[in-house]
């Protein structure tokens, strides 16, 4: 049975001293050598020759080379073994999935890309997800043992704590879904599972953008939603819903019915299901209108137009309510034609106070469709080699 936590980036350190403390110490490079992990955690160097043995033992830790030195005997180094297992993860869309499995230095070894519908419900498409990555298993050379978490994104809001979707509108069937549980018969690891824009907005932060406290990523899609990080960690919220700018009612008047029920929602006038539905027979599903937009066609590219300037009004709001260091746009609608970009940035620079847009900066993503199963690595990495987890695992 997996076992759930809370996950965050400010974990609690396990007792000093503890190997989990050692091998966090290690893993971010603060500390390298017997030394500098005794000096670090206030213990007798005996101590970390203990801790450093255990952490070898279990493969989690490897001799580094020697440190430079000034005088007297080299410094033997240590350095986080990478290599030591593996997590998989999948980034699912309402139309699409990009599936890995990454090292734990959350770097991808193997990838598959599929079309996928979401609305064939959390068995057909779980099932398929599963043979997918058994396949990308096979192809590195590895095993579900040398599993040691899966980490899954899902296009709506997401109950982290028990990683089950809640009321999700472009999810039929998936409401409550134990996610977690159905990975059961294949991998007693840890499953984690949280909304897909939140996922892009921590592989974002942690891979290209580390240094700022306060960030949206917004995700412009088939659907739009967004992530946020408010100092450094991923903003929740009560129940999961935290970040769902897709439903900020942007158009009341419209009378576009959103899938939430409302009218007007951002989702229902600016996401590629909206544009499909109004573009009619010249473009019938959300890649068509990508597709179209890549290729230049007037009709696609105005409206793909119109749906950055709404998305860039909606973030405005958000900007002015939060007062990030930076907003990062992402999503295939965003990718597919540079004036998308383009209308959010001007719209959000024209709207929000100079105060909050001052020091703003808008970027497009620089991880692509590669935040996604990036961010759920680093999820799922974090989860499992948080100090206080370390135990379980050498002990396992
Ligand atoms: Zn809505």
């Amino acid at each position: 049975m997996p076992v759930f936590h809370k996950y965050g980036y400010g974990a609690a350190m396990a007792e000093p001293g503890s190997s989990g403390a050692v091998l966090s110490l290690i893993r971010t490079r603060e500390a390298t050598t017997r030394n500098e992990l005794a000096d670090r955690l206030g213990i007798g160097r005996s101590t970390v020759v203990q801790r450093l043995a255990v952490l070898s033992d279990a493969n989690l830790v490897i001799a580094a080379g020697d440190a430079q030195s000034s005088g007297g005997r080299p410094a033997g180094m240590f350095a986080f073994n990478e290599s030591a297992g593996v997590v998989l993860v999948g980034d699912l869309g309402q139309t699409g999935c990009h599936l890995a499995v990454c090292d734990l230095g959350a770097r991808p070894l193997a990838e598959h890309t599929a079309p996928l519908e979401i609305a064939q419900g959390p068995e057909i498409v779980l099932d398929w997800v599963k043979d997918r990555f058994a396949e990308l298993l096979r192809d590195v050379g590895r095993g579900w043992q040398d599993v040691f978490g899966i980490g899954i994104g899902l296009p709506g809001p997401v109950d982290f704590e028990t990683g089950r979707p809640v009321n999700p509108p472009a999810m039929p069937g998936w409401d409550a879904a134990d996610v977690p549980q159905m990975f059961a018969d294949v991998a007693s690891c840890p499953v984690l599972v949280d909304n897909d824009a939140r996922i892009m907005a921590l592989g974002e932060h942690r891979a290209a953008r580390r240094a700022d406290r306060h960030m949206i990523f917004v995700k412009i899609g088939s659907g739009i939603g967004a992530g946020v990080i408010i100092d450094g960690e991923v903003l929740r919220g009560e129940r999961g819903a935290a970040g769902d700018i897709g439903h900020f009612v942007v158009e009341p008047d419209s009378g576009a019915i959103c899938r939430c029920g409302n009218i007007g929602c951002l989702d229902a006038v600016a996401g590629g299901w909206a544009i499909a539905q109004r573009m009619g027979g010249h473009a019938a599903t959300p890649p068509d209108v990508v597709r179209l937009a890549r290729d230049g066609d007037p009709e696609a590219t105005a409206q793909v137009r119109n749906s950055g300037r709404l998305v860039g009004a909606a973030v405005a709001n958000a900007v002015n309510l939060l007062n990030p260091t930076s907003v990062v746009i992402g999503g295939k609608l965003a990718e597919a034609h540079e004036q998308v970009f383009a209308a959010v940035r001007e719209a959000v620079y024209s709207t929000c106070t100079p105060v909050a847009s001052r020091y703003l900066n808008i970027v497009l993503t620089e991880l692509g469709h590669m935040a996604g199963v990036i961010g759920a690595a680093h999820m799922v990495i974090d989860h499992v080699l948080d100090p206080d987890r370390v135990a379980a695992l050498l002990n396992s």
